[in-house]
This record gives structure tokens, C-alpha cells and sequence, in this order.
């Protein structure tokens, strides 16, 4: 509580941190912890393969994943097991979330995607998918199949955004613009399904308005969560080329810490912050390097909302609907901002 005694944090951010965190959604609806297990499906891109560009975005790793530059890719359910034993002896992990995290997860035909989701979710112990796929790469087909899972399970569709400015998509290839993030949430809404955006912070050529006005235009649209990281400079990427000719700066740890605490105030406090920061790619990765400590982030981020008196939506300009007080109604009865 603030001093005048007007509640300062959200009834459904129980971890008590000042934004909506994962740990606090899945206690929410799973009434436990939830924990992520990430799956290379083996898709490919339509931004690689010549369907809508060439190259790729000019940041991504070209390997698609670690695993999948390691030779032949295990199963989904050899992937699953491998990441439940780990959490299982790490944390005692009882329940997962599978995320299709690289390439784009729903360009393949319809029956193969079926196949690969099928095989995540015949798992005793999976309470649902989170999908990672391009705005421009969803088609109402494949929006059926994941609503129809979604009838009972958890499904979240987490769309590559990075940015709400057409100039800066361009210049780094995304290959689409931001009305096709329109079009794809326009889509996806009020089939059950959660939709999360991932921003990035620290493309060439953006300014701090530039990067709060993307946070700001996205939190106005019906989602349910977001992503943030900043950008990861990685050895074989075009965008290291390029920085290799004409160096351009990269962010500081404390002005991306400043940005994502600005951010938070501008998102509605019932979007769920599923990350904050960015790390990994260490084999390939060249800057910049605070970003590879974690931890040391996060602490920094968490000092400043405290330092600043920050919370998640206090500039928010999207009405918010009350929410159900913490531990009443069922599990799975949190709202939703796109589902409603
Ligand atoms: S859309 Fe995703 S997988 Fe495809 S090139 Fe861009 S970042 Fe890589």
C-alpha cells in the first residue's frame, strides 16, 4: 500500500514484485508453479526460405537454435523430456508449458503442425503451448487449430514484433510491417487464445520515444502479455556485418534498465511481463555485455521501480477492467485482454 493507503500493486501480481510477472499468472491460473520447456520443431522461416524474404531478420541467429546446429534434431518429446528432467532435479518442476520457440512455428502444413502441437500436448504433465511465429505467417487455419486446443488447455501465440515503426522494420528486414501485427492480433483475438508481443529495445536508428511510443501503440491492442530484450549483437548475423563497417552505439545497461521502467508504467497491469531481459547465444555472441548477467539486470530494474516509485500501468492510458481478487474463482478464471 502507498502512504495515502491507495493500493500500489495489483491484486494478481501475488510474486509482489511491482509488474505482472510469469511466476504470478501461472499461480493464478495453475494455482502452482508453471515451468517452460523450449522445443526447436524444426519449422523454418518464411523470411529465410524466399516466401517473404531472404536472410532473415538482420539480427537472428542464421542456426535457427544451438541444437539444430548440433546435428540431427531429437523429437519434440525426446526435447520435452530432456527439459523436464533438468527442471524436475533443478526445482522439483511438476507441470510445463512448451514453447516452440525457433523458426516460425506456424508456417509448416496444417497436418505437420498438428503432429508436432499434438505430441507437446499428449504429455501428462504439459498444461498448454506457447507458439512463437511472425505476425504475417498466421492464417485463419492455423488460428482454428490453436483455439481448438485452447478449449482446454493453455494456449499463448507469442507474435515477433520488435517494433511499431515501419522504417526501423525495414531496416532490419523483418520483412513485414506493423499492420501485419494488426491484422494478425485482429485474427487471433477472442478465439481463447493469449496473444504476447516481443519487443526490442536498441535497433539502429531508434531513439528512447521512439522505443516507448512501440510499447505504448502495442499496449493499446487487445494483448495479453509482452516480451522485452534488448538487442543482441550475434556473430553471423547480417546486423554484425553491418556494425562491423559503421559501428553504431549500443544501449548501456542503464538506459535499457530506464526503458523497460518506463515501459512497465505504460502497459495495463493485467498484461503479463514474461521477460524482462535477454540472455544466452554465448557461443556466437559480441555484445552488448552486461547483457549476458542477467541477474545483475534485473536487480538493477527492480532498484530503479523502487528508487522511481514505478509500477506496471501507472501511465496507462487503456481502461482496465477489475480484477478478481487474488485466490477467488477457479483456476484459469484470470482475465484476459484479448479474450474478452
Ligand atoms: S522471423 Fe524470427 S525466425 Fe524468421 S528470421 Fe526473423 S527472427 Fe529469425
Amino acid at each position: 500500500m502507498s502512504r495515502a493507503g491507495e493500493r500500489l500493486f495489483h491484486p494478481l501480481w501475488v510474486s509482489g514484485k511491482r509488474y505482472y510477472d510469469l511466476k504470478s499468472y501461472f499461480s493464478n491460473r495453475f494455482r502452482d508453479r508453471v515451468y517452460k520447456i523450449s522445443v526447436d520443431a524444426g519449422f523454418t522461416c518464411p523470411n529465410r526460405d524466399g516466401s517473404r524474404g531472404i536472410g532473415g531478420c538482420s539480427y537472428c541467429d542464421p542456426r535457427g537454435s544451438a541444437l539444430r546446429a548440433a546435428g540431427p534434431l531429437p523429437s519434440v518429446g525426446r526435447q520435452i523430456a530432456a527439459g523436464r528432467a533438468l527442471y524436475a532435479h533443478l526445482r522439483n518442476a511438476r507441470r510445463f508449458m512448451v514453447y516452440f520457440q525457433s523458426g516460425t512455428n506456424t508456417y509448416a502444413p496444417l497436418p505437420l503442425l498438428e503432429r508436432r502441437f499434438a505430441a507437446a500436448l499428449a504429455e501428462p504433465d504439459v498444461v498448454g503451448l506457447a507458439v512463437g511465429t511472425r505476425p504475417d505467417a498466421v492464417t485463419p487455419a492455423v488460428i482454428d487449430l490453436l483455439a481448438g486446443y485452447a478449449e482446454s488447455r493453455e494456449v499463448w501465440l507469442e507474435y515477433g514484433l520488435q517494433s511499431v515503426h515501419d522504417r526501423t522494420l525495414q531496416r532490419i528486414n523483418r520483412g513485414h510491417d506493423f499492420a501485419a501485427f494488426q491484422n494478425a492480433v485482429e485474427l487471433t483475438v477472442g478465439r481463447g487464445i493469449r496473444i504476447c508481443a516481443h519487443l526490442m529495445f536498441g535497433l539502429p536508428g531508434e531513439s528512447d520515444g521512439m522505443m516507448l511510443e512501440t510499447v505504448e501503440r502495442v499496449s493499446r491492442l487487445p494483448i495479453d502479455g509482452v516480451k522485452f530484450h534488448s538487442l543482441l549483437l550475434l556473430r553471423g548475423t547480417s546486423l554484425h556485418a553491418a556494425y562491423r563497417r559503421h559501428p553504431f552505439p549500443l544501449l548501456s545497461c542503464s538506459r535499457y534498465v530506464d526503458l523497460v521502467g518506463r515501459s512497465l508504467t505504460l502497459l495495463p497491469p493485467e498484461v503479463v511481463v514474461q521477460r524482462l531481459t535477454a540472455e544466452g547465444y554465448r557461443d556466437i555472441f559480441v555484445g552488448p555485455p552486461w547483457v549476458q548477467n542477467k541477474l545483475a539486470v534485473l536487480n538493477r530494474l527492480h532498484a530503479l521501480l523502487e528508487r522511481r516509485g514505478l509500477v506496471q500501468g501507472a501511465a496507462a492510458r487503456v481502461p482496465v477492467p477489475a480484477a478478481e481478487p487474488t485466490g477467488s474463482g477457479r483456476p484459469g478464471a484470470v482475465p484476459g485482454r484479448g479474450n474478452r
